[in-house]
């Protein structure tokens, strides 16, 4: 039986990402997956700081030409109801960025990943399912749907929603869904989009335009789940003009390239993020809806806590999970929260809801302190009330006492 420090169990971005940077970390990595199923149509905007995994992990240079740069986000209230909120804009250069990220298609991304992935010495991927998996105190027994087996002192589960490592461990999970489905597709326009994005709040969920590169950009637009049948069902031509109409033709004429896809939104929070020796990342550990780009990036820190946290150790305790677990707590629920009250917000048709968040967003348009402290936050979570002390002691020479 093959034994190797960590098992990473499914090779999406999440996992394919977390190998790299374990295997580069000096660790003896196997990557268990079966081949890639049907191409993934989305992109993914990765901010700054995840950036800062990707150059580390030295996949910059390949992806730079596939990228476009986020350089400035808008959000427009496009809700038509009583209290509709100004337009917020947020530039990059306000917090002395070229940009806050870059919008990156996901199935040349992890075509990338899975070539690098056989440069790695220290990496094997295993082309298998994982069927079953035994945890003792020294290490883990995996048995493969193909009938082999390995063993790992750490197993990675970033076997997306319906993790086989999360249930192995034991580990329950909640659950929620929404009355919502996003329509994913690509689309080139006449107007250039000049590296921004706009996000339009409607009734229905987000309608998000985001860049590529040229003339082109990609959309999630989230709606209710007969809408987006309906827009699936629609000619290419029928669909490129109701995208134009939606985002109010500033990008002129819309012409759809490919196949648009579709994805129900629900949410999902495991009750534990690690328990003894199993850690989850990615949608093994949390799942919600794709508002202000933030799944793949609170991936991107899972696995940079895990790499933090094995840093220091020279083998792998059995209670690492529950130390992972202690690690991320803080900033998974504190996403999961932020992105679902946002979305519920905008479905809400309760007033107060809507003046709450006419009323924040009007307060983001208008003071540059707030959206300069919202913008840190989003490129470094965690990161607001340390800006806000170094803020105010440089205006008004404010200090700690
Ligand atoms: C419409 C939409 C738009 C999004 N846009 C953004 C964005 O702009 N920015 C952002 O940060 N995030 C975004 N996200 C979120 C992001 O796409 C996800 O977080 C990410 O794709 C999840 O990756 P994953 O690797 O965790 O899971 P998955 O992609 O689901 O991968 C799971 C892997 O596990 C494997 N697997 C499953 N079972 C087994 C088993 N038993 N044995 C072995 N392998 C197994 C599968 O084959 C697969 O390889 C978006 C999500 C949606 C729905």
């Amino acid at each position: 039986m093959d034994h190797f420090e960590i098992a990473v169990v499914g090779a999406g971005l999440a996992g394919s990402l977390a190998a790299l940077a374990l295997a580069d970390s000096g660790r003896s990595v196997a990557l268990i997956a079966p081949v890639s199923g049907r191409p993934d149509g989305r992109t993914t905007a990765l901010m700054d700081r995840s950036l800062d995994l990707v150059r580390q992990l030295g996949l910059w240079d390949a992806i730079e030409p596939l990228a476009a740069p986020l350089s400035t986000m808008r959000i427009v209230d496009g809700t038509n109801r009583l209290l509709r909120a100004p337009m917020v804009t947020f530039h990059a250069a306000e917090v002395g960025l070229d940009a806050f990220g870059y919008n990156i298609p996901n199935a040349p991304f992890l075509s990338l990943l899975e070539k690098v992935a056989e440069t790695r010495p220290s990496l094997t991927r295993v082309v298998a399912s994982l069927a079953q998996i035994e945890f003792g105190t020294k290490r883990a027994i995996l048995t493969l749907d193909d009938g082999r087996a390995v063993t790992a002192d750490l197993v990675v589960g970033a076997d997306g929603r319906k993790s086989r490592v999360r249930e192995g461990s034991g580990i329950n999970v909640r659950n929620w869904s929404y009355p919502q489905s996003a329509v994913v597709l690509n689309f080139a326009h006449e107007v250039p989009h000049q590296n921004i994005s706009t996000e339009f709040h409607t009734p229905d969920g987000p309608f998000t335009q985001v860049p590529l590169p040229g003339p082109r950009s990609s959309l999630v637009w989230v709606q209710k789940p007969d809408a987006a049948a309906a827009a699936l069902a629609l000619s290419p031509e029928e669909l490129s003009l109701a995208v134009e109409q939606r985002m109010q033709s500033i990008l002129g004429k819309v012409t759809v390239e490919g196949t648009a896809q579709s994805f129900p939104l629900s949410g999902m929070a495991a009750k534990a993020f690690g328990k003894d020796r199993a850690i989850l990342i990615g949608e093994a550990a949390h799942a919600f809806p794709p508002i202000g780009a933030q799944g793949l990036n609170l991936s991107l820190r899972d696995i940079m806590a895990a790499t933090s946290l094995l840093s220091d150790l020279p083998t792998i305790p059995d209670d690492f999970g529950a130390r992972y677990d202690r690690k991320r707590r803080a900033d998974v629920l504190t996403r999961t929260v932020s992105v679902d009250l946002l979305n519920r917000s905008l479905l809400s048709d309760f007033l107060p809801v809507q003046m709450l968040r006419a009323v924040g967003l009007q307060a983001l348009a208008s003071v540059p302190l707030l959206r300069n402290l919202m913008m840190h936050e989003g490129l470094n979570p965690g990161s607001a009330l340390q800006t806000l002390r170094s803020t105010l002691s440089e205006k008004i020479g404010w200090q700690r006492a």
